[in-house]
């Protein structure tokens, strides 16, 4: 098997470190086993996605020595691709279509929220009849298309960083919107939709991403049995944190790579230093080495599970080694 990982990041913002970070963990997998590394571009927000970004995310990694063995690809140019697989769960009575309207869906969140529960959809409009749906269409309400959830369902997955992966239907927020409509009929999908349909597309055999997408997974992984399709293995890299624990935001200040670079670092000290954000050698007093070293080395099995702390002054003591 040829190992196929990919990064894909949302052109909303420069690149960030955390996203390089997780470029560079798939890089140095993909490397250590002289597999494929592609670069696609998730531009489906299409209010938020800017070309400037995605240029930024290009020049970025281009600067690190990430580079790309395929790509980049562009999830809005292959939107017919995820309308043929929304009409694929259509015709497997996986996926409906929802006319319940913001107003609608607000009532239930407040009710759900006196009662102290989380907030999650009821599934109300999952077997609507032929008739029931002539009306709301004839009201002139618009809808969402989504994915059945069974609550009852127990999703696992042994995740090579955090290890066996227990969840519930019932963890999901009910049944989840996959696209929007559009006058045709299917219009954009959502994140999990777009990313399931990619990866199942692009063979890619390693999904590597921070541990934010854990329950992303959850919900990835009962798309990629509606499909009948392989899974791939998931590993949740630990995030990156500022100096009080929580997760870095650009509330920290610099986040986005050229700011590093502005800052007087090397591009080879970020790639060192983001290899040791939440992984260590073998031979962990071993700090300094070059991508290819550090591919040579690298395993799951030595990416820690708890949060990795940005140290400003280990940055520093690394720069200074190049
Ligand atoms: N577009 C997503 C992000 O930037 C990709 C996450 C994933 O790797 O699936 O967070």
């Amino acid at each position: 098997m040829t190992v196929r990982v990919r990064i894909a990041p949302s052109p909303t913002g420069n690149l960030h470190i955390g996203t390089a970070r997780t470029a560079v963990f798939n890089w140095l997998f993909a490397r250590h086993h002289g597999g494929q590394f592609i670069l696609r571009i998730e531009d489906t927000d299409l209010e938020r996605s800017r070309p400037e970004y995605t240029e930024n995310i290009f020049q970025g990694l281009r600067w690190l020595g990430l580079t790309w063995d395929e790509g980049p690809f562009f999830q809005t140019k292959r939107l017919e691709m995820y309308k043929s697989a929304v009409q694929t769960l259509f015709d497997k009575k996986l996926a409906y279509r929802c006319y319940t309207t913001p107003e609608e869906l607000e009532a239930l969140r407040e009710a759900q929220k006196a009662r102290n529960e989380a907030p999650r959809y009821d599934n109300r409009h999952r077997n609507l009849t032929p008739e029931q749906e002539a009306a709301y269409k004839a009201e002139g309400r618009n809808f969402v298309i989504r994915f059945k959830i069974d609550d009852d369902r127990e999703i696992v997955w042994n995740d090579l960083v955090r290890e066996k992966m227990v969840w519930r239907g019932s963890d999901l927020g009910g049944d989840m919107v996959i696209a929007r409509a559009a006058a045709d009929g299917i219009g954009v999908p959502l994140y999990n939709f777009a990313v399931v349909v990619d990866d199942i597309d692009m063979q890619i055999t390693h999904v590597i991403r921070g541990e934010d997408h854990i329950a992303n997974t959850a919900k990835q992984i009962l798309l990629y049995e509606a499909f009948g399709a392989k899974m791939p293995e998931f590993a949740h890299t630990p995030l990156i944190l500022n100096q009080e624990g929580r997760k870095l935001s650009k509330r920290d200040g610099v986040t986005s790579i050229f700011d590093f670079k502005q800052m007087g670092f090397t591009a080879e000290a970020m790639v060192n230093y983001m290899t040791l954000l939440g992984w260590s050698a073998p031979d962990s007093t071993q700090e300094i080495f070059t991508l290819e070293e550090a591919a040579k080395l690298f395993s799951f099995e030595r990416v820690n599970k708890a949060g990795a702390k940005f140290d400003w002054a280990k940055l520093d003591w690394i720069n200074s080694q190049y």
